[in-house]
């Protein structure tokens, strides 16, 4: 049966683009994602790609149009549904949380059709994801103000579903890999809603900050190797001598605003008490230092450079590495 997805509707061999309309703004204009179907003549699975969940997180949107003007729908078995943008009051603003209600859409679900803005357009898309989808993959980035390396994160519930999640996290080229459990206060992000569904799922984190040429890479390695996993693209799909994997981390909050010094890099594995960066004002001093609160803490996320910064923000993220293994 054909996916129909807002006007966007799939014909065998093509890639159809469209718009989902998922409510108003105050002056009427419409909140409408924008769809891309790509569907094969084959028959396959379908996979879910979405970006700008957090509307700052721009480089996915990116890395999905590019995906929709490369793919060879000629070797396509399934359908592709390719969402750019599924949060436009965040991206709009360029903002993590949405400017309607400042909830963080990513924490949400399994959201309500009858709560605030970001819980009806979270219940729209959960509809949506349950009704098509049968794997999802949620592009992120470290935003504007911060960077991360490149890694995938899938949820491990102790499901079958999270068994076939960590399966398809070990095939999309990138060889470190962030276990988060249920139990980690992470059950309302879309991948989490995607678990409870019986829906495997893989969250991709690349760059940050300017956009560069370097992170569209690596997004489409991601994204190449996810679509050979699930079968809709033929080819093998990489696999990587050994994995990292990382869980049980922290957000690290800092307590002091300023401008953000960096005394580590993103992908760095820190000692306790390893310096992770400073806070400094604006008369040049240095008013809080921050550092590994665990041993052998991967740095997941970090604040761009000399950015400035709020107390309370996310200077960065340390996940301490769990295990290393094979495929
Ligand atoms: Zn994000």
């Amino acid at each position: 049966m054909a996916i129909e997805i807002g006007t966007a509707v799939a014909k065998p061999g093509t890639v159809a683009k469209g718009q989902l309309r998922v409510g108003s703004m105050a002056d009427g204009s419409p909140i409408a994602l924008p769809v891309f179907i790509a569907s094969g003549r084959k028959d396959g699975p379908t996979a879910w790609i979405e970006g700008c969940i957090h509307g700052e997180e721009y480089g996915g949107a990116v890395s999905i149009i590019e995906l929709m003007k490369t793919i060879d729908v000629g070797t396509l078995r399934g359908t592709v549904i390719g969402l750019p943008c599924i949060n436009p009051p965040s991206f709009n603003f360029r903002s993590r949380v949405s400017m309607i209600d400042g909830q963080n859409m990513n924490r949400i679900f399994p959201a309500n059709p009858g709560g605030s803005y970001s819980l009806q357009l979270g219940a729209v898309l959960a509809e949506h994801l349950g009704k098509h989808a049968n794997f999802l993959m949620d592009l992120h980035s470290g935003g504007i103000g911060a960077e991360v390396p490149s890694y995938v994160i899938y949820k491990d519930d102790s499901s079958a579903t999270a068994e076939s999640s960590k399966a398809l996290a070990k095939r999309v080229g990138f060889d470190t890999i962030w276990r988060v459990k249920e139990a980690g206060g992470m059950g309302g992000t879309i991948t989490a809603e995607a678990s409870r569904r019986s829906i495997p799922s893989v969250t991709i984190e690349v760059g940050g900050g300017t956009f560069l040429p370097v992170h569209l890479e690596n997004y489409m390695t991601a994204i190449n190797g996810f679509l050979k996993a699930t079968g809709n693209v033929p080819g093998e799909p990489p696999v990587k001598e050994r994995y990292t994997i990382i869980s049980d981390g922290a957000f690290i909050h800092n307590h002091e605003g300023g401008l953000f010094l960096q005394d580590c890099k993103v992908g760095d594995i820190l000692p306790k008490g390893g310096p992770i960066g400073r806070l400094m004002n604006l008369l040049g001093d240095v008013v809080e230092e921050i550092r590994s609160p665990y041993n052998q803490a991967y740095i997941a996320a970090l604040r761009c450079d000399k950015y400035p910064t709020h107390a309370g923000e996310i200077a960065a993220e340390a996940i301490p590495v769990e295990s290393r293994e094979g495929l």
